[in-house]
């Protein structure tokens, strides 16, 4: 042993070889943090003191290698100087190059994962030892970067300039067979083979049988394009990958500027660009926002996991209603390994669930995600039923019926009778208070809410709702079966709409205040399509369905008088009341036509003028700017109010409940996130700025005295 540190060992090998090994004390991984990077710079000092050296192996003695770099430091490194960035890259990068400067031969055994920084780590050695088994990226573009410690200069070098710009713009991680393909990799073996595999590489470069010196001058010398063809490959890929990434996330096309701009220099200088070009980006508050994602999505995987300990198994769930949210209920249930019972009273219903869980699975087939054979046994654990025959072995049940309390409380006291008395029962209610249906039941200990998002496919977010008596083992069961089906939960507590629709409908409030201005739906669609949403507001509420939100509406009007019931009949209530549902009727505040692909498209709908027109109150003009904040204020104060009023437990839960359960621009970082980038003080002068449109835009007593203390949500 020439060194040994808490992350890093350094043995001497027979022959004069030695063996780099990253192997972090009381950790299951290894990543790069400060603790490590400081070892590895006394590590490579120590293999620079041997004389005769002769080879080095890079390895790691965890399953995965090195996950990367400490996502928890970003922020403080971030909060730098453009220059002290560029000098601790430039710094961190000289330990790289000395690895790979080495007066020997190296090669890196990859047992496992290496992504980021562990990936670059990878690419300074001279050859890779993969396992057919592991994966490696550089993932970076999707914290707002690009790989900084020499990715982008020295995987274009290595595997070609088309192939680099896939591999870091889109941040995703290759399988052993597409690295050896493009080049990323020298030797694919399995898993038990990699280090013995290595150590033969090694060998083979003492026996002069390959010519690394050769190899690492490829790494360290200009890429090898004319500047025609250079000029070429960046500027295609720029368009191409600014149409993809959009203009709210620049780090993919900073990647490609500077590979452009570096891809005639030799290694050292193209660092120099790279570690520039990084801190720019670095410094963006599109990388900030997404680096806090990062961290409130492990915080809520610890929040979950403290959740559902000792939680009791759900080896067989069953859904009442078969509609479109019970049909993706028993997909989603199925596809992921729980065996599902469908329960509907309606026979068409229950056909139409099922075709549509086998419309989902051919899907996946088609994509080439799933083979038949899975398909069959995933749609084998969907079994429909029109009787409560087997429901004495459900452990969990989703009640998904029509949105209508009395019966929603007749069916689950119905089902009540029909399961076992530890049977955790849930409801899908959108905005029925979970306390009140837990009236209808004989033990209201074991029923909570289960709010899933539409297309439960596609959505992340479960809402997982607390009522007044719900015990710890029900939400322990809820929790744990929402894992089980790939979903996000985020525990809340009872209240009208509970976190995410009680926060989407003032939006919707905002909306409405609009149009009573006069203010044009098509530019207010724009303006938030701009901002960052997937869809404005008017097409939402039409994919919502125009009378699921006035029915929705009035539930939170009861509940919040004093900010949610308007005098004013709202344009929404009167497009319904002409037969205008949204979508599901081909028209709303859109007209809707099939495109050939059988695919809704929306249309203008100019007969809906006089309708608008006739629920302006006073025209006023609103700037872009303005019809943001008339918009995004209702919104974040009413987050606000929900972490106030404990509806949610911490600012990151509220804030990813916005993101997975209704789109809220990632980059943005989330309603809470939002205002601390304005400021707590200047988005209360904002707030105030409208006190005109009434109170949903007033700032709450605590959120002044938060303003007035200058604190933030995150700190
Ligand atoms: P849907 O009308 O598509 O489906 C309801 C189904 O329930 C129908 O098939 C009906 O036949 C069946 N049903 C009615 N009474 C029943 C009974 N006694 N036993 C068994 N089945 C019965 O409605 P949906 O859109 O799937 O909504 C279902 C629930 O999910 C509602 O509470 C709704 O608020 C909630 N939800 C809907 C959405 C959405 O976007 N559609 C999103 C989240 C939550």
């Amino acid at each position: 042993m020439i060194y040994q540190g808490q992350a890093i060992q350094v043995i001497a090998l027979e022959d004069n070889i030695f063996e780099l090994r990253f192997d972090r004390e009381g950790s299951s991984i290894n990543k790069f943090d400060e603790q490590a990077l400081t070892e590895f710079k006394a590590a490579i000092e120590a293999l620079q003191g041997q004389s005769n050296i002769a080879g080095v192996l890079v390895s790691s003695a965890k399953d995965a290698f090195i996950v990367g770099a400490d996502i928890t430091m970003f922020h403080g490194v971030f909060a730098r100087s453009e220059e002290e960035i560029v000098e601790m890259n430039l710094g961190l990068n000289q330990i790289f190059n000395a690895l790979e400067d080495l007066p020997c031969p190296t090669v890196t055994a990859i047992n496992g994962l290496a992504l980021g920084g562990g990936f670059e780590l990878c690419l300074s050695t001279d050859y890779r030892v993969m396992a057919d088994s592991a994966k490696v990226g550089l993932p970076e573009v999707k914290l707002g970067i690009f790989p900084g410690w020499g990715g982008s200069v020295r995987l274009p070098r290595l595997i070609g300039v088309d192939n680099a710009i896939e591999w870091i713009c889109s941040g995703n991680e290759k399988r052993a067979d597409k690295a050896l393909f493009e080049g990323a990799a020298d030797v694919v073996v399995s898993v038990d083979q990699v280090r013995a595999a290595a150590l033969d590489l090694l060998a083979q470069c003492q026996a002069g049988k390959v010519d690394y010196l050769a190899r690492r001058a490829e790494k360290t010398s200009p890429v090898k394009l004319t500047p025609m063809d250079a000029m070429m490959a960046f500027e295609t890929a720029k368009g191409f990958v600014a149409g993809k990434a959009g203009p709210h996330y620049p780090a993919p096309v900073a990647a490609i500027k500077a590979m452009q701009k570096h891809a005639a220099m030799g290694r050292d200088k193209a660092l120099e660009v790279e570690a520039k070009a990084f801190a720019k980006v670095a410094k963006t508050d599109v990388c900030a926002n997404l680096v806090g994602l990062f961290l409130s999505d492990q915080q809520i995987k610890k929040v979950s996991a403290s959740h559902v300990e000792g939680a009791a198994k759900v080896g067989q769930a069953a859904v009442l209603g078969a509609g479109i949210m019970g049909g993706g209920i028993a997909y989603q249930s199925a596809v992921k390994g729980t065996p599902i019972l469908m329960k509907d009273i309606n026979e068409q219903a229950i056909q139409t669930g099922l075709d549509e869980a086998s419309r989902l699975l051919s899907g996946q087939v088609e994509r080439g995600r799933m083979d038949s054979k899975k398909m069959a046994a995933s749609l084998s654990r969907i079994r429909p039923t029109l009787s409560y025959g087997d429901f004495a072995e459900v452990d969990l049940v989703v009640e998904a019926v029509v949105e209508n309390p009395k019966v929603k409380g007749m069916v689950l006291a119905e089902v009540e009778k029909q399961v076992d008395k530890d049977t955790i029962l849930t409801s899908n209610t959108s905005t029925i208070s979970i306390s009140r249906l837990a009236e209808s039941l004989q033990r209201p200990e074991n029923f909570c809410g289960m709010h899933f998002f539409n297309p439960v496919h596609r959505m992340p977010l479960v809402e997982v709702i607390r009522g007044e008596k719900t015990s710890d083992a029900a939400i322990a069961a809820t929790v744990a079966y929402a894992q089980k089906m790939g979903k996000t939960p985020i525990v809340v507590n009872d209240c009208p709409g509970f976190l995410v629709n009680r926060i989407l409908f003032p939006y919707f409030g905002g909306f409405a205040k609009l149009l009573e201005a006069g203010v044009e739906l098509a530019r207010i669609d724009k303006v938030m399509e701009r901002f960052g949403w997937p869809m404005g507001p008017a097409y939402l509420l039409d994919v919502v369905g125009l009378d699921t939100a006035v029915h929705a509406n009035g539930v939170m009007a009861e509940g919040f008088p004093d900010r949610m019931a308007s005098d004013n009949p709202s344009a929404i209530a009167k497009l319904v009341e002409q037969g205008r549902l949204g979508q599901k009727s081909g028209s709303g505040f859109y007209n809707y036509e099939k495109d050939r692909k059988g695919k809704l498209r929306k249309q203008p709908a100019p007969e809906i003028q006089a309708l608008l027109d006739s629920v302006v109150t006073e025209k006023r003009d609103f700037s872009d700017e303005e019809i943001i904040a008339a918009m995004m204020v209702p919104l974040c104060m009413e987050t606000v109010r929900c972490l106030e009023d404990n509806i949610v437990a911490s600012a990151a839960e509220a804030d990813m409940g916005l993101i997975y359960g209704i789109g809220f621009p990632p980059f943005r970082g989330g309603a809470l996130r939002y205002i601390d980038a304005m400021g707590v003080a200047e988005f209360c002068q904002l707030a105030d700025s409208f006190a005109g449109l009434g109170n949903l835009y007033k700032p709450t007593d605590k959120l002044r005295a938060m303003a007035a203390d200058n604190q933030r949500f995150y700190s």
